[in-house]
């Protein structure tokens, strides 16, 4: 890709758009930019900018694209496929300081927020409504970056991801234009579906400056359950069966044995060596909640269930997501000398049986430390490998593409929630044939210099280390 250099020139437009201090070369901003919580490799931009309104964000946009520099957007940096690494340098986007609840329209149920605003932050501020955001990717992520990279979490299950729970959006064109897509209407049938081209295309197509949430209240009856199994394909029956029964779970996790001796080590959660499912439930009376307990008991124990504990206490429910939502960092602080490679497939459900027992065919064959941990009530797995060399690397890439393909075969997808960024992007011509060559020509079309997020989805742009 041909781009040109930042030039003084350059960085003096840029600061007369949005202050001198909005605009930074400084090498520790670079580098606090320069790197997410996955694997690859950092790569610094050339400048840091922090706009605070839509203008300026459009402003940089049309500036880059006249000059022909990179641009490449960033929320707060937690992705985990590399997705917001400026791999070729040029204008690091930073969304940090639009972080604003612009309007809350509780009477419909939304709220307008600006996107560099933290999805924890947000539903603190909420709280006073007695209304969430659902969609709970573990990390404080911001709204803008779960957006771009259609992320989902433990309680997609039941409320959706990230495209599901967006109404309109406000985005900036790589020619500087601010365009609305969407509207506050739950109901929307008015021509391209423009809103859901921009969700999860990685920064790639234009910049989210303001969204429009929905929200649901909160919920007044919830219970966690822990269940413990002889075996990971008892524990994933049981995700099977616990779907196919109507109990609508707002959360339905799979945790491998490994993970829940780190979690009971590291944060003293009351869990044995087994492999284990976790699940939440919401009920708006608490009659409800209790019928349903019973049911999901019934279930546990035609599996083979080893031990069954449900809780309504919420210190207990509390401590239990904490420890669910840390498993990745105390996986990595669990081994130092390692770094981590994680995949992200997901299926149908009624595939996930027959994926998970895949995996364990492959682990027992390539004789390779994995671990496992994912959202099974939406068939989405993460595949863990640790590494320590290159060696070591391109064997967990090998058992990754086997992973990959077979998840595609059995018409699921490379990334359930992570996002293609820099390591799907091989699998992308496999998984979606001539319509990739459809997404070329939407990119081409909307920024046809390229400086939108390169490097990022199309295989023939991407540069491969690690
Ligand atoms: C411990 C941990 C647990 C996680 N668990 C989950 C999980 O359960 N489910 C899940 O889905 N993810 C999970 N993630 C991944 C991560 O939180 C999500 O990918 C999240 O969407 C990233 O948001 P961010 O604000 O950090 O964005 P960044 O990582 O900064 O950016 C992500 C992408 O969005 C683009 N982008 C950012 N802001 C904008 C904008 N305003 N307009 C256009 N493009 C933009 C960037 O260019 C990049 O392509 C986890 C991460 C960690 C570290």
């Amino acid at each position: 890709m041909n781009f040109m250099a930042v030039t003084p020139e350059f960085v003096a437009r840029l600061a007369a758009v949005l202050g001198d201090g909005g605009v930074s070369t400084a090498q520790s901003e670079r580098e606090l930019h320069a790197r997410d919580q996955s694997h690859h490799a950092a790569h610094m931009a050339d400048v840091v900018v922090f706009p605070t309104e839509a203008q300026q964000v459009a402003d940089v946009l049309r500036l880059a694209n006249e000059a022909r520099i990179p641009v490449t957007p960033w929320g707060v940096g937690t992705g985990l496929e590399g997705n917001s690494i400026p791999v070729y340098g040029g204008v690091l986007l930073s969304l940090e300081r639009m972080n604003r609840i612009v309007a809350v329209h509780a009477e419909d149920f939304q709220v307008t927020v600006q996107p560099g605003i933290g999805h924890k932050d947000l539903n603190q501020q909420l709280a006073r409504t007695g209304l969430f955001f659902p969609p709970d990717p573990g990390a404080n992520a911001s709204v803008g970056g779960m957006l771009a990279n259609n992320a989902a979490g433990i309680r997609t299950v039941r409320y959706g991801a990230s495209k599901d729970n967006v109404l309109r959006m406000q985005v900036a064109l790589a020619d500087g234009r601010l365009i609305q897509v969407g509207s506050r209407s739950v109901k929307q049938s008015s021509g391209y579906d423009l809103l859901h081209l921009f969700v999860g295309s990685e920064g790639t197509l234009g910049v989210i400056t303001e969204a429009t949430l929905k929200l649901v209240p909160v919920p007044t009856n919830m219970s966690a359950v822990v269940a413990a199994f002889p075996s990971v394909q008892a524990a994933v029956e049981t995700v099977v069966a616990v779907r196919g029964s109507g109990l609508d779970p707002a959360a339905l996790e799979l945790v491998d044995a490994a993970h829940c001796k780190m979690l009971r080590e590291a944060e003293g959660v009351d869990l044995s060596d087994h492999p284990t499912v976790f699940m939440e439930f919401h009920a708006a009376q608490e009659s409800s909640l209790e019928a349903g307990l019973s049911a999901v008991r019934e279930i546990c124990d035609e599996m083979g269930v080893i031990s069954f504990r449900s809780t309504t206490d919420p210190t207990e429910r509390k401590k239990l997501w904490h420890a669910r939502h840390h498993s990745y960092e105390i996986m990595v602080r669990s081994h130092p000398d390692r770094r981590f490679f994680i995949n992200d497939v997901a299926v149908p459900i009624s595939s996930y049986p027959a994926l998970i027992g895949y995996v364990e065919e492959l682990k027992h064959e390539h004789q390779m430390t994995t671990y496992m941990i994912g959202h099974a009530g939406d068939g989405n797995i993460h595949v863990e490998f640790p590494y320590a060399d290159d060696f070591e690397y391109q064997r967990a890439l090998a058992m990754n593409k086997l992973i990959v393909i077979r998840a595609i075969e059995l018409g699921g997808t490379a990334t359930g929630e992570h996002g293609v960024g820099i390591g799907k992007a091989a699998y992308m011509e496999f998984e979606h044939g001539a319509a990739l060559d459809v997404m070329r020509t939407i990119k081409a079309v909307l920024d046809p210099n390229a400086i939108l997020n390169p490097g990022k989805i199309f295989p023939e742009t991407v540069r491969t280390e690690h």
